[in-house]
């Protein structure tokens, strides 16, 4: 009997890489599909069937145990050139920088030299930058699972960031809780793909006439604030940006088109988590602490343990508020449901190495015209937040 794991339906492996940072005999390499995304594959000949990938799988083997009675609050970092260059309050820059105060090593989501996604590791507080903001792109974990447990096992005190799906891959991996390693989740919508990320690198540097990219940043907050969502490319001939209605990256994100086939049936979104720290946005901040709405970003945070609250106590240079779970969590759609798949989906990754692709399904017309105005005047009116839940019915009347 064969006791590897065997993917047959690909929305039963996230790509957490478990399984091969387990494989006592490196027998488990991560390759790309034709939609660009990591899976297992054994080398039949080096595999002993020991089963040790299938034990680890936290698809196969969920182990949320978690009894601690959960808080939650909000968060700026007072540092404000880290918050305008962070997704929201700049949590991660915080605890990271605690972190290496403690001479530890901290764990995240960071571009390599060609803006390949990758989970690295940081030690000094500079190297912590690369961390900061989120990578709306599948991120490669490498070896890393492997690195953690050797530096926790030499008694370093370490950090993790990543989906709520890597959190649980890893934690399945170490097998047992270490009081040196702090576990950080981010809300997550879902994850894109790194096939589609390398199309559009392409197209954007055709569309400026450029040869290099100098800088990718997703979620841009100074045009038009932290409300908006709008990615800004900055290439060797000039500078890209434009906004959720018009980019066809973050459309494609959004629309549920890119994203791997694990997210449109997420095992982990659940309100408890096996990390010790949840983060996520917080654009309703306005309804929530008015104090806080200065729109430069603020983060939610929801403590999953112990752990997670001592070390948020420690916390420096911050603004912090404690506010009740049923605030936080109110219409957090992206915490327990799954998103839905475009039903273009499938035919968009049959299409993927189309010339056409991006213009084919992304057109830029009036209506996006039309919608994007729409949010750029409500983002400088400062009435974003208080629309947002009817701007799909405003954006019918115009249709
Ligand atoms: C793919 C993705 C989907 C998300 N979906 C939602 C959502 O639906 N709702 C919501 O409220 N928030 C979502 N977030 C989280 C949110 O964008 C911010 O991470 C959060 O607001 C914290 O902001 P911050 O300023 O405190 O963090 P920062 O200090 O900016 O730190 C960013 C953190 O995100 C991690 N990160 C960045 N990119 C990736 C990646 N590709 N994979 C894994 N970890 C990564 C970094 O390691 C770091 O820990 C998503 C983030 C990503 C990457
Ligand atoms: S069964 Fe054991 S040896 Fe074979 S791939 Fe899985 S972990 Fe590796
Ligand atoms: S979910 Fe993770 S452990 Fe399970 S098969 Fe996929 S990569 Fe391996
Ligand atoms: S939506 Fe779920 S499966 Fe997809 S990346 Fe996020 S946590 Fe993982």
């Amino acid at each position: 009997m064969i006791k590897h794991i065997d993917i047959k339906d690909k929305s039963t492996c996230c790509g957490c890489s478990a399984c091969k940072n387990i494989c006592p005999k490196n027998a488990i390499e991560m390759i790309s599909d034709n939609e660009g995304f990591l899976y297992p594959h054994i080398n039949e000949d080096k595999c002993i069937n020991c089963g040790l990938c299938k034990k680890v799988c936290p698809i196969l083997n969920k182990k949320l145990n978690n009894t601690f009675e959960q808080k939650s609050f909000i968060f700026q970092n007072k540092n404000e050139e880290c918050r305008k260059n962070s997704t929201s309050g700049g949590f991660y820059s915080a605890i990271g920088e605690l972190i290496i105060k403690k001479k530890g090593i901290v764990f995240g989501a960071a571009f390599d030299e060609n803006f390949i996604v990758k989970h690295d590791k940081a030690k000094t507080k500079e190297e912590l930058k690369k961390f900061r903001k989120s990578k709306y792109v599948q991120s490669d974990l490498g070896n890393t699972f492997k690195e953690v447990k050797n530096n926790l096992d030499l008694g370093k005190l370490v950090c993790y960031s990543g989906t709520p799906c890597q959190i649980a891959g890893l934690k399945n991996y170490l097998n047992k809780d270490y009081e040196n390693l702090l576990l950080i989740d981010i809300m997550c919508h879902s994850v894109p793909s790194p096939l589609f990320f390398e199309k559009y690198k392409n197209y954007i540097l055709k569309k400026m006439s450029a040869t290099k990219i100098l800088d990718i940043n997703f979620r841009d907050k100074s045009k038009y604030g932290y409300k908006y969502p709008m990615i800004t490319i900055k290439t060797n001939n000039g500078t890209y940006s434009e906004g959720v209605d018009t980019d066809p990256y973050l459309r494609a994100f959004f629309g549920d088109y890119s994203v791997r086939p694990s997210c449109y049936n997420c095992q982990f979104k659940t309100k408890k988590r096996v990390s010790d720290i949840t983060i996520w946005d917080c654009f309703n901040i306005g309804d929530i602490d008015k104090n806080f709405d200065d729109d430069l970003g603020t983060t939610r945070i929801l403590i999953q343990s112990e752990k997670g609250l001592k070390f948020l106590n420690q916390l420096e240079n911050i603004k912090l508020k404690e506010i009740p779970i049923d605030i936080a969590i109110k219409n957090v759609k992206e915490m327990t449901h799954s998103v839905n798949k475009n039903k273009l989906r499938d035919k968009f990754f049959e299409n993927i190495n189309d010339d056409n692709l991006i213009n084919s399904y992304f057109p830029i017309n009036i209506k996006t015209r039309l919608n994007s105005l729409i949010r750029k005047f409500l983002s400088i009116t400062g009435m974003y937040s208080f629309f947002q839940r009817h701007l799909s019915q405003m954006k019918r009347w115009f249709e």
